[in-house]
């Protein structure tokens, strides 16, 4: 991805060679995501284009410069099917990572496919080869899990565990989440996982809401049906005793969301953004309705760490049969088409998407 709104251009490379304590992964598949859209629009800050997109990947470790473990202390051998942590370069030094503790804000801190220039080696999934660079860690896929499950989470997959963490999701709480896309879905997912008997899911399109529903959602809503959002309101109360949800997490995108489901959630709850990853523009809320004499507590949720990945790859292969991630993936493209997943990941037709570089090659 050689600039916002160009063409993506495949282009050819030497293959790389890991350095000490780094590894070279065969990309086995990796995600296209609302992320990678953005990308494509410009829409984020700070992005050193051109990139090589795919921020969540999983590949077979062809190369290691030394002995590799994972964070058990397991021996990686060549050979492994492995994920990672997309993250790099948080330096453990600054202010944000030693005093504040939150290791997402480093200014340092790097991500595969998004913030990682081109020019500084094969950092994305959307390569045949992925270069793991020193102090990347590698996550192997337990067993029973495939890279297709994984993937069908993606990286909505830790950004769901993260949102639903944050929430404090108790037992028997009823949640409302706002947005039926990856982090949404997961979002639900985990919610139910955390003990919310009643999930409730406003968002569009059909094949989504339906992805819900069938993963458990109690009931959803259609925001291409019921446009006015005050109606909207009504549908969560009158499912909650009239007085709003426990828990409402907002993982649409849409600025004027927030507003709205603060208007679903109960005096008391605690109501989780996640969805603003890129700045929509700006929404106007009632400080005394919706925050004080709501009693409300509003938390921001801002990537995930390794801790979310770690945990959430333990509970998906658990519970892989009953929620079923592989079949999110809508539709698989070659390398040459990642311009059209693009394009159809932009008009919500796919839920997931992957890229698989060896797809068609000998
Ligand atoms: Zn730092
Ligand atoms: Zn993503």
């Amino acid at each position: 991805m050689t600039a916002p709104g160009a063409p993506l251009e495949l282009a050819r490379r030497d293959a790389p060679r890991p350095r000490a304590g780094g590894a070279i992964l065969e990309t086995i598949a990796s995600e296209v995501c609302g992320t990678d859209v953005h990308l494509h629009h410009g829409r984020l800050s700070g992005v050193p284009y051109p990139i090589i997109p795919g921020h969540v990947s999983v590949g077979r470790v062809v190369e290691t410069g030394g002995p590799l473990a994972d964070v058990e202390g397991r021996p990686i051998e060549v050979g492994a099917v492995v994920t990672f942590y997309d993250v790099y370069g948080v330096c453990g030094s600054c202010w944000h990572c030693l005093v504040a503790r939150s290791a997402t804000r480093c200014p340092h801190r790097r991500v595969y496919g998004i913030t990682a220039p081109a020019s500084e080696g094969l950092l994305g999934g959307w390569s045949e080869r992925i270069e793991i660079v020193p102090g990347v860690r590698l996550v192997p896929l337990p067993d029973g899990l495939s890279p297709e499950d994984f993937l069908g989470g993606g990286c909505g997959l830790p950004t769901g565990f993260h949102a639903i963490e944050r929430a404090g999701v108790a037992m028997g709480d009823t949640v409302v989440v706002q947005g039926s896309g990856p982090v949404g879905l997961n979002a639900a997912i985990f919610a139910q996982l955390a003990g919310a008997p009643t999930v409730l899911v406003v968002g569009a399109p059909r094949a989504r809401l339906e992805a819900a529903r069938s993963r458990g959602a109690a009931d959803t809503l259609d925001i291409g049906e019921v446009r006015a959002p005050a109606e909207r309101v009504r549908w969560v109360r009158e499912r909650t005793g009239g007085r709003g949800a426990d828990v409402v997490v907002e993982a649409s995108g849409n600025p004027a969301a927030v507003p709205e489901g603060l208007e679903m959630l109960r005096d008391g709850g605690r109501y989780v953004v996640v969805g603003q990853y890129t700045d929509g523009g700006d929404a106007t809320i009632n400080p005394h309705r919706h925050v004080n004499r709501k009693h409300a507590t509003i938390l921001g949720c801002w990537g995930y760490e390794f801790s979310h990945l770690h945990r959430a790859i333990a509970m998906m292969a658990k519970h892989r049969n009953r929620f079923r991630w592989s079949e999110l993936i809508t539709r698989e493209y070659p390398l040459e088409k990642a311009g059209e997943a693009l394009r159809d990941m932009e008009r919500l037709a796919v839920v997931k998407a992957l890229v698989r570089p060896a797809a068609g090659r000998a």
